[in-house]
């Protein structure tokens, strides 16, 4: 397993739209094994395969922080089919390190999942669970969740971030 590089806000490669995955390969396998790493390692508690400049609908979450090897999550061309109710709670971003921001999502989400056999699965997240849900979909569809505030408010963080990267 490795830690690969996460890119970071500004890199056109996080506002693509990625392909959806046909057939399971070992080396989706390995990918997801060093994304778990990755996420681990960063101490997120997911992590979108866009981030490491992969372009595909594929997305780990371990709201456990390593904790629990059965809360491992990998997400395969997810939809979100349900959303009910709503939770203001704090996020962030291992491409947007150092910000964290208020930002309301669902309280909780279901989702159409592929499995890597090929079929499919419906997986219902509340809290932590349904916004990492919703978080992930979005980097798969080229969103940052800094994208949801408005101009001020994210030209505001630009600059923090700018900021604190130069040191
Ligand atoms: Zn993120």
């Amino acid at each position: 397993m490795a830690v690969l590089p996460v890119l970071t806000w500004g890199d056109p490669r996080l506002k693509q739209n990625s392909q959806d995955i046909g057939e399971w390969t070992p080396e989706l396998e390995k990918l997801v094994a060093d994304m778990f790493e990755t996420s681990l390692f960063e101490e997120g508690v997911g992590l979108a395969a866009p981030q490491v400049g992969v372009n595909l609908n594929l997305a780990v979450i371990d709201c456990s922080c390593g904790e629990d090897p059965d809360q491992r999550i990998i997400l395969i061309n997810p939809e979100i089919i349900r959303e009910e109710g709503v939770q203001s709670g704090s996020e962030g971003c291992l491409s947007i390190p150092g910000i964290r921001e208020e930002l309301e999502r669902p309280q909780k989400v279901t989702i159409r999942n592929r499995t890597r056999d090929g079929g499919w699965q419906e997986l219902t997240g509340e809290d932590l669970m349904a916004r990492a849900f919703c978080h992930e979909i979005d980097h798969l569809r080229g969103r940052l969740f800094v994208e949801y505030f408005g101009p001020v408010k994210r030209q505001f963080l630009q600059r923090k971030y700018q900021k604190q990267t130069k040191g």
